[in-house]
């Protein structure tokens, strides 16, 4: 018999998640079914995005199921298999989640080529998702153009790192990223493409994107919402871009929402601003994994991670994520 340590959502978190939302539990796994896999995952992934999840709200994913294993990314190797096309020793994706091994059906899973000198994490992160959303997000839903003034917010993470590379090497004329400490924004300007980069803990939003980017912006790329939003709205020059990503400073609030309050700059500066979900852009995956397969290559695109280790430190990598404590991506070392 195979034991599987998962981590379960028992309650829905109001404002921050505690550890008492989430339960580990032991779960002793049948014998494989014809045309099943069993994985050792070797990575899981956490992400923004399942703060969502756990609230019980309509949204374009459907919200957690309480005592149900958190789902999500995960990369991990077949430890035995029934299926065809899964040989043991073979990389998988799957969206099976907090699980230390996970068992089912084919179809749940996908091989995925091991490249030399690359992680499999990167699979959750730079190769994956994240960096399509990225490349995605910045090319198509705000149409980059050459010499842009480009802002992008959470620029440390895992998102806001790839975006500031794309830009430069797709021909931004300015690159600007607004972060949460002093590593990181040092980190933004040595190693990840910007010109430009300040902590928007150090004062207010607006005053330092004058500064940073003193003739206005053309193209923001919003992973935050809140004040970033509306200190974006009043930099843009006219005919100005945004791809709104994600609202992370909003998503453990419990009072009203902050939004922007110089909404009218749209109109008066033909501004356009878009918002877009990932899972509806797969189309680009070809040529995302294309171009960002040749980037990593050459060099001219660079990935951090920060990891914690174990599955049962799933919930406390998720609460650092939260916090900012990751500079890239974040995910857990099962
Ligand atoms: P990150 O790696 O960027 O991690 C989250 C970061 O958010 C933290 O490191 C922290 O960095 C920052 N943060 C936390 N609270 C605040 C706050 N109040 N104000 C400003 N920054 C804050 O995560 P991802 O790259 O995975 O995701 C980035 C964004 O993109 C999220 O909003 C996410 O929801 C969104 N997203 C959207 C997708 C889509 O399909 N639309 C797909 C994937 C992600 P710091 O230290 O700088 O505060």
């Amino acid at each position: 018999m195979t034991s599987s340590t998962q981590i379960q959502l028992v309650a829905r978190p109001t404002g921050w998640p505690t550890h008492d939302d989430f339960r580990t539990v032991q779960v002793e796994l049948p014998e494989l079914a014809p045309g099943q896999v069993r994985v050792r995952n070797e990575f899981v992934s956490v992400d923004p995005y399942m703060r969502g999840r756990m609230n019980d709200v309509k949204s374009y994913t459907p919200p957690y199921v309480l005592g149900e294993t958190m789902t999500g990314g995960a990369v991990g190797r077949v430890e035995a298999s029934t299926a065809e096309g899964f040989a043991v020793g073979d990389v998988v994706l799957h969206q099976l989640g907090w699980r230390d091994v996970a068992q089912g059906d084919a179809g749940a899973f996908r091989v995925v080529p091991e490249l030399p000198g690359v992680p499999l994490s990167a699979y959750l992160g730079i190769l994956g998702m994240t960096g399509l959303t990225a490349y995605v997000g910045l090319l198509e839903i705000a149409g980059l153009r050459e010499g842009d003034t480009v802002f992008v917010s959470g620029a440390a993470g895992a998102v806001g790192t790839a975006v500031g590379q794309i830009a430069r090497l797709k021909g931004a004329g300015r690159v600007v990223g607004s972060a949460g400490t002093p590593e990181k924004v040092a980190l933004l300007t040595e190693r990840y493409g910007y010109d430009a980069a300040f902590s928007y803990k150090d004062g207010p939003v607006a005053d330092q994107l004058a500064v940073a980017a003193p003739d206005g912006i053309d193209l923001y790329f919003d992973n935050v919402g809140g004040e970033h939003l509306e200190a974006a709205l009043g930099a843009f020059n006219d005919f100005g871009r945004a791809a709104l990503c994600g609202a992370i400073s909003q998503y453990n609030e419990t009072g009203p929402a902050v939004g922007p309050r110089n909404m009218s700059n749209m109109v008066t500066r033909s501004l356009m601003l878009k918002g877009f979900t990932i899972g509806n852009h797969l189309e680009h995956f070809p040529a995302f994994s294309r171009d960002m397969g040749a980037w990593l290559q050459a060099g001219e695109v660079v990935f951090d991670e920060t990891v914690v280790d174990g599955i049962e430190s799933s919930v406390d990598a998720f609460l650092d994520l939260m916090r900012g404590a990751n500079t890239g991506k974040m995910v857990v070392r099962v």
